[in-house]
């Protein structure tokens, strides 16, 4: 007896397998939770039955294989990536506590309502993404389009809570950006898959985020499936680097430019087009010594994930308190501002929040750099940019108040008063694990040992951001709301939604009749 397997609406399979026997915590997350929707699978009668079903799909070996290139040992076991990504986050944020939304076109402007960042499905159309909003308010609102600022505090609590959902089914996650993790597997492709479509389940019931899938045995083909998920495969949000045979693998790759490919970028798209290296399937072609030989290491791996043989660890993120190379805090300002005071209290407020990720992530700063632009479209206002400039610290540090006197008294040079600056930013480098630093008594550290940065981001976090600050970081303007506070440069966010889920006074009020 054979007959189809609904995933919710979302994708369909044909032939499941029977889950086996022994559990492992991937696929006790599997059981159906109280409220979920009844995910209806119909098994083979029997296990002959079983073999005849799985037979349409390619046969899968446990195995552990290993490749070694120049020295390092590389796994070729059956160990799959799958990269969750989610659609039009910003967007959808927007539409989870606004179902009004759902449907219609819905933007999402950058800082100061700048340009179109995101679009839903229903806005690619007619909006380009990146164009200037003023440029295309009209064309918007013909089409019915809802445009909002950046709800960033909106944004970073969906996602946390996205990210969480998606934990409890897959033990091993690495937070890759706001709207995408890869996630770890060794379960059988079958259950892998179930697991995946659960976990997508989950997060729309639970979250109200759409996700799309793609399951590959390396992370550059997880996102290079993921991708022809989104745009090239019509209604599945779920697609496998297995559900391809080795003509379809090689006309996948054929279709993806090598500038798209995972990790080669601008810089190096020229020096590879030159060499007749144009897409993917290109490249993967290349001999990897030899790439490694001409380009990098990185580059080389980029080649052998291609071929299926996974070899990019874990690049731990800020997100989730993983460590990062390299902690930047920029922002456009609402307004140009001027005068030194007022530059130092935005480089203040940038290094407590650059200072809150290092914290996050048990790092030390060993380098500090500063940065303020002007606007390129007025030429005419003159005026001086202060280009990057980055030191070294004395001592690798965590604590603001270290940092930001330095970067007042010895970074910051004497500007002219009369330029416009129109962003700033801070740069926190050459970071260190702070477990991993064990100075001579009289080189200690300047960890924050008062414990002020935890305080500040607890009061923060509770009574908003700018609540409290230290030195020129201590502002009072005027923020959003009335009682709100914040410097008077804050970015300009004319269209900002509820901040449902992190301010007391904006959550949502529900009315029953
Ligand atoms: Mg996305």
């Amino acid at each position: 007896m054979a007959t189809s397997m609904t995933f919710g609406t979302v994708h369909t399979w044909e032939s499941s397998p029977l889950l086996s026997s022994s559990r492992t915590r991937e696929q006790c997350a599997t059981q159906q939770r109280p409220g979920e929707q009844r995910i209806t699978e119909q098994r083979p009668a029997s296990a002959a039955g079983a073999a005849r079903e799985s037979s349409s799909i390619p046969a899968l070996v446990e195995q552990t294989n290993t490749v070694n290139i120049n020295g390092a040992v590389f796994s070729t076991s059956t160990r799959r990536y799958i990269l969750a990504d989610a659609d039009s986050f910003y967007a959808s944020c927007e539409r989870v506590f606004h179902p009004e939304l759902a449907h219609k076109p819905v933007l999402v402007l950058s800082n100061n309502d700048g340009c179109v960042v995101t679009r839903t499905a229903e806005a690619k159309p007619y909006i380009p993404k990146g164009v200037p909003w003023f440029q295309i308010r009209e064309t918007a609102f013909e089409h019915g389009a809802v445009a909002r600022s950046s709800n960033y505090e909106l944004y970073g609590s969906i996602s946390a809570r996205m990210m969480n959902v998606m934990h409890e089914f897959f033990e091993h996650q690495e937070v890759y950006s706001i709207d995408e993790c890869f996630l770890e597997t060794r379960l059988p492709l079958h259950d892998a898959l179930l697991q995946t479509h659960r976990m997508r389940q989950a997060v729309w019931q639970g979250v109200g985020i759409p996700l799309s899938i793609g399951i590959a045995p390396t992370k550059t083909l997880a996102k290079i499936v993921n991708h022809w998920v989104k745009h090239g495969n019509g209604t599945a949000h779920i697609g496998t680097w297995d559900q391809f045979d080795a003509d379809s693998q090689r006309r996948l790759l054929q279709s993806v430019p090598i500038d798209e490919v995972w990790g080669v970028g601008r810089r190096l798209t020229r020096k590879l087009s030159s060499m007749g290296i144009i897409n993917a399937w290109d490249l993967s072609q290349q001999d990897p010594n030899a790439i490694h030989h001409r380009f990098s290491v990185l580059l080389q791996r980029t080649v052998l994930e291609l071929r299926g043989i996974a070899c990019i660890e874990d690049e731990v993120s800020a997100t989730t308190g993983a460590r990062k190379d390299q902690i930047l805090c920029s922002r456009m300002f609402g307004h140009p501002i001027t005068g030194r005071d007022t530059l130092c209290q935005a480089f203040s407020v940038y290094t407590q929040d650059a200072c809150r990720r290092l914290r996050r992530q048990n790092g030390l700063a060993t380098s500090v750099g500063i940065f303020a632009g002007i606007s390129p479209y007025n030429p005419d206002e003159g005026g001086v940019p202060l280009p990057l400039t980055i030191r070294t610290l004395p001592t690798p540090s965590d604590d603001p108040l270290y940092i930001v006197k330095f970067i007042t008294h010895e970074l910051l040079p004497a500007i002219d008063p009369s330029t416009r600056f129109i962003r700033a930013g801070v740069l926190l480098s050459g970071l260190i694990p702070s477990s991993e630093y064990h100075p001579f008594e009289q080189f200690k550290a300047q960890r924050d040992d008062s414990h002020i940065g935890q305080l500040l981001d607890s009061i923060n976090r509770r009574y908003g951001d700018h609540s409290i600050g230290i030195g020129y970081g201590g502002v009072r303007g005027t923020g959003r709301a009335k009682e709100e506070v914040g410097a008077s440069w804050n970015m300009k966010r004319a269209m900002l939604s509820s901040r449902s889920t992190t301010r007391w006074d904006e959550m949502m009020v529900v009315k029953a009749n």
